[in-house]
């Protein structure tokens, strides 16, 4: 089973596809991983459905990635007596460490680290910006806001910081169990929410130990001025747009999308983009033409993948949402300003020898129109560095490991295969063509170019490319 298009779907699994036969479908017609958001579901709902997914892989034959989505610190606001209050613009409003209901005048925000860092000049946005107020006088137990967008504030609406720096780690005690539970049933990426700095990410790895990848969630403006720093020491990036036009003026999303895909390129990371791509399939079977050339714009700026929420975990239409996303990202692919877009930020290759084979082994591909670039890849790492060359020709990654195999499923282009270590150059190079003929990359008398690292299975090791013919043997 191949798909016809580079760039990869993500769906948030949730009640719209808990069933197996909806999972099968959404699989069928398009998903390369699944998402388990753990700010809705429980520990049962995602063991239930890692082993529904890992069934499934066994039914098609193909590795699927499972992309573990951690809360975060979710910051709500306390209760108040008569269950909301409604503000006015211009009131004073306080937030406070007293957990007794609020009311028009105040309410508990159960976070002390929050009081002890709001400072007079923050924003604080309640509800998803839908109540704007900003600090006037901050106090190690309370804090007083002006109110500059009026409106209700109900029982424990989500608050929204963008100005204040919280000195805690980004994972909350919720996380390290969520983490632990996910990495137990054996998921392939975890995502790490409202990343503020580099050491979140580095916190999140070391609890992680390499048992699988981690990808930061950008959706703090704290996060943009250190974004470098982020996507060095992340395996992956999402480009959270949800929180982050709470966070920022919306008008700056576009283009931090912009950046942030760029950059993740240019260090050769996977970029999600992720976020009401398709939002109103959630109610209806078709998009809107803003919906559909959203989708197309993440996939001419070369994003790895595109994401899916409430369309596919809550929506009425998650198959149809899937099928529209895979249709968008087909067509864009064929479009004839796809490749002179996608090459115009081609990055340079790094100084190392990975880099510099991925490099000339995209060049010989495009040269002589060689079917496909094999690569023998242990830790995935040569086919993530091939990836980033955004190759013409497809990729095709063999590796022994389905570890590896579903890690890769997020990266843009490659197809990857478990199969069994090559013993020598030679069953190397033969294997690498049985497979790209039975997974229909190329038929026999036709070329493809083989990147590998001798000695087999020495992770970093790439250092050989072959031009090879295939014979028609079977993989
Ligand atoms: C987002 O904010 O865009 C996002 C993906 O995060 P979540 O869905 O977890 O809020």
């Amino acid at each position: 089973m191949r798909r016809l298009r580079r760039c990869k779907i993500i769906a948030t699994l949730g009640p719209a596809s808990a069933d197996k036969a909806v999972l099968a479908e959404l699989f069928r017609v398009g998903v390369d991983v699944f998402r388990i958001n753990m700010s809705h579901a429980s520990h049962d709902d995602m063991r239930e459905r890692v082993r529904m997914i890992r069934a499934l892989e066994a039914e098609f034959g193909r590795p699927i990635g499972i992309l573990l989505d951690l809360q975060g610190p979710k910051l709500r606001v306390g209760t108040f007596v008569d269950g909301a209050v409604q503000l006015s613009r211009g009131a004073h409003f306080v937030l406070d460490s007293d957990p007794t209901p609020g009311d028009v005048g105040r309410v508990h925000l159960p976070h002390p680290e929050i009081l002890r860092a709001l400072q007079p000049g923050h924003a604080v946005l309640i509800d998803d910006g839908k109540v704007r107020l900003h600090i006037i006088e901050a106090h190690p137990q309370k804090a007083v806001a002006v109110v500059d967008i009026a409106g209700t504030i109900s029982n424990r609406k989500g608050v929204s910081l963008p100005d204040t720096e919280i000195a805690v780690s980004s994972m909350t005690e919720k996380d390290r169990v969520d983490l632990d539970a996910g990495l137990n049933e054996g998921v392939d990426w975890v995502a790490v929410s409202f990343v503020q700095r580099a050491d979140d990410v580095a916190d999140v790895k070391k609890v992680v130990h390499g048992r699988a990848l981690v990808m930061a969630k950008i959706e703090k403006p704290q996060a943009i001025s250190r974004l470098e720093e982020i996507i060095e020491i992340s395996d992956g990036l999402m480009v959270a747009r949800g929180d982050l036009g709470v966070e920022l003026p919306l008008e700056q999303v576009p283009g931090l999308q912009k950046r942030m895909t760029r950059m993740a390129r240019r260090l050769g990371k996977p970029v999600v983009v992720a976020t009401q791509m398709l939002e109103s399939m959630i109610a209806l079977p078709v998009p809107t033409r803003a919906e559909v050339s959203d989708v197309a714009t993440a996939v001419f700026e070369g994003a790895d993948a595109i994401m899916l929420s409430a369309e596919s975990a809550s929506g009425r239409y998650p198959v149809e949402a899937v099928t529209m996303m895979n249709k968008i990202a087909e067509e864009v692919e064929q479009d004839p300003y796809y490749r002179s877009i996608i090459n115009a930020q081609r990055p340079v290759p790094e100084a190392t020898g990975a880099d510099a084979i991925a490099s000339a082994a995209r060049d010989v591909a495009e040269t002589l129109d060689l079917k496909a670039i094999v690569a023998w890849t242990a830790s995935g790492s040569t086919a993530m560095r091939i990836a980033r060359e955004r190759p013409e020709s497809p990729v095709l990654a063999l590796t022994p490991s389905h570890e590896t195999a579903c890690r890769l499923a997020v990266v843009w282009g490659v197809h990857a295969l478990v199969t069994e270590d090559a013993h020598d150059i030679d069953d190397m190079a033969d294997r690498a063509c049985a497979n790209a003929r039975t997974e229909g990359f190329a038929n026999k008398g036709e070329r493809v170019i083989i990147v590998a690292g001798v000695p087999f299975g020495t992770p970093g090791a790439t250092n050989m490319v072959r031009i090879a013919y295939i014979d028609g043997k079977a993989g």
